[in-house]
């Protein structure tokens, strides 16, 4: 790849800083000056330096974040803030956005990469790759709701969803549960309670096929996958 692409992308500045970097001598390739911001290198195998600093370079990157309610799962909004704007600006370089979405209200568990074709495989219905769910919900969660959502339930479209594993935690007014569920449609843990005449009160994305949400991450904070996190789905 270019040398001007690689350093924009590793957050040495715009592809115009990038250049006057060049230009003063400042970029090393295996030691040698490199005088051109159109060289071509390789970030496997090739040592860049720039000021004497080695630069680690990654096409991917990979985000586990505690999403906190009040922030919407996208890359831009006019209105709201966005779970990108939680990231640190050197970790939004490379354009990560978010792995599906999590309603403004919900909290928990979301995923961020660049990487498309995880992303993809992740939603696919295909792989169905279970989500689970801790919410409160309002009213007394029964036995029959379980064997409801076991069997699959009609949605207020009549959208007939898969079979939903539900674990009832509480029941009384108020009820706890823990929901499993492989498919990822508009509010569906909303609308599955909704169909049974029950309302979510709070809703938390526990984990997603294997990641499950870092205890250690306050609301609003992140982290980067471990490789071995990384290597779950591949
Ligand atoms: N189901 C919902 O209703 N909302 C979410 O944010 C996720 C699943």
């Amino acid at each position: 790849m270019r040398i001007d692409k690689l350093l924009a992308n590793t957050g040495f500045g715009s592809r115009k800083e990038v250049k006057q970097l060049i230009k003063e001598g400042n970029v090393r390739q295996n030691n040698k000056i490199i005088k051109t911001a159109k060289a071509q290198v390789d970030p496997e195998s090739d040592q860049i330096t720039v000021l004497g600093e080695e630069v680690h370079y990654e096409e991917f990157v990979y985000f586990m974040l505690h999403k906190p309610a009040g922030v919407v799962s996208a890359t831009e909004d006019h209105r709201d803030e966005t779970v990108i704007d939680l990231l640190d600006e050197e970790d939004q370089v490379l354009q990560p956005f978010p792995v599906g979405r999590l309603d403004k209200d919900t909290e928990g568990l979301l995923l961020i990469t660049n990487d498309g074709k995880l992303a993809h495989q992740l939603l696919s219905p295909k792989k169905d790759v279970g989500k689970t769910y801790y919410a409160i919900i309002d009213g007394k969660v029964t036995e029959e709701d379980r064997k409801k959502f076991a069997a699959g339930v009609t949605l207020d479209d009549g959208y007939q969803t898969k079979p939903g594993q539900l674990t009832i935690l509480t029941s009384s007014e108020q009820s706890e549960i823990e929901l499993i569920i492989t498919e990822g449609k508009f509010h569906q843990v909303k609308r599955m309670f909704e169909a049974v005449n029950k309302k979510v009160v709070y809703l938390k994305r526990m984990a997603m096929g294997e990641w499950k949400l870092d205890e250690q991450l306050s609301k609003g904070e992140y982290r980067r996958l471990s490789d071995e996190e990384i290597s779950y789905l591949k």
